[in-house]
């Protein structure tokens, strides 16, 4: 380029430059008075968003635009300017969810029990996919107290995806875990998956399960964050990380802080795995939210093969615990037959998980 044109060049530039500097001190102005419009719409309790003013503002633009910009273009930018505007308008602290980090800097830890989750040291949940019978529940018990593991878990209400399969014991089945729970001093966690059987639920189990499938469930949402009672919270299998901060959300801005969430996989064009396990939400779910984060690697992945690596790469990743499905004769279980550890299986699952390091050796 001659010289002429890089000089040409250099001062376009430069006024390009003071011409940014100048709509920014023009946008940061416009910030300021919708800043005191949003107070005044407060005070006076009008809705911030008018459509019609937006409408208005639109329209003059249009009319007023000489190019060379299309005037569809400038609207698109103005409506940008208009959403930030209204963003600025909003009380941050509403903006803030409960369950975020910005509400609260500290982790919060669940005490099951006296079994610590979401505290220094992750923890193992186990037990069958249902409740079959106090006899099968007792096998996995008996073997839980060998092995020194507090938390048992326990399908009573099973939300089958065929109307024709087993759908669980319902009450009994959660009978037979308070039974069991009391017998071999454990703690016990079942989904539940009405509104209406949450408060009965709470005299039977130590943890309400909320499973993938009600995740956005509103109403047993609030049902569960009106009782003072842990909560896990599974994500839906087509839930977006936000979705499922909010879901919990439903349930700490109902009162009850004790909420811990649980990936468990989501669903994606892979078939090799029963669900794709999503590593990244576990750190993720850890920075953005203060709550315990557990994996559930056995309906993540729905293979045996992979119960061991998942489990230690979600441990690696920052989860509080993993849970697994096991189950004293997998062969004849009434659901989840083919992705359940029998207890040998399970055992030898449990001192590899804690031959890694990530599982401590004496953990609960
Ligand atoms: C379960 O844990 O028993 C279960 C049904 O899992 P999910 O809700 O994650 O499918
Ligand atoms: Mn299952």
């Amino acid at each position: 380029m001659s010289e002429k044109g890089l000089d040409q060049l250099e001062q376009l530039r430069k006024r390009l430059d003071e011409i940014n500097l100048q709509i920014l001190e023009l946008l940061s102005e416009r910030g300021r008075i919708a800043q005191e419009i949003g107070k005044v719409k407060l005070k006076s309790g009008i809705n911030r968003f008018d459509p019609v003013r937006e409408r208005k503002m639109l329209d003059i633009l249009a009319e007023k635009n000489q190019g060379p910009f299309e005037t569809s273009t400038i609207q698109h930018i103005f409506k940008e300017i208009f959403k930030a505007s209204l963003e600025l308008q909003e009380d941050d602290n509403r903006k803030a969810l409960l369950v975020s980090r910005k509400k609260q800097k500290e982790d919060t830890v669940v005490d099951i029990k006296g079994v610590k989750i979401g505290g220094s040291e992750p923890v193992l949940i186990a037990g069958p996919c249902s409740v079959e019978s106090y006899e099968q529940v007792k096998a996995v018990a008996l073997n839980h107290k060998r092995q020194g593991l507090k938390l048992l878990r326990g399908g009573a209400f099973k939300p089958r995806t065929s109307p024709y399969d087993f759908q669980g014991l319902g009450i009994e089945g959660l009978k037979i875990l308070r039974q069991i729970a009391d017998e071999f001093d454990l703690a016990v966690i079942s989904e539940i998956v009405s509104p209406h059987d949450i408060e009965l639920a709470i005299e039977y189990i130590d943890v309400i399960q909320i499973g993938a499938r009600n995740m956005q469930n509103f109403e047993l949402l609030k049902a569960a964050g009106s009782v003072n009672h842990p909560v896990l919270l599974k994500r839906g299998m087509s839930a977006t990380i936000q979705e499922f901060m909010f879901a919990a959300e439903y349930i700490v801005s109902k009162g009850n802080k004790q909420v811990m969430l649980c990936e468990r996989g989501i669903r994606t064009y892979e078939k090799a795995t029963r669900n794709t396990l999503d590593i990244s939400a576990i750190p993720i779910l850890k920075q953005e939210t203060h709550l315990p984060v557990l994996a559930d690697v056995t309906h993540a992945t729905g293979r045996l093969d992979l119960l061991l690596p998942t489990a230690k790469a979600a441990l690696a990743a920052g989860a509080d615990g993993v849970m697994v499905e096991v189950h004293p004769d997998p062969a004849v279980a009434l659901s989840d037959a083919n992705q359940q550890m029998d207890l040998g299986q399970f055992n030898d699952f449990l001192s590899e998980l804690q031959a890694s390091g990530l599982l401590k050796a004496k953990a609960r």
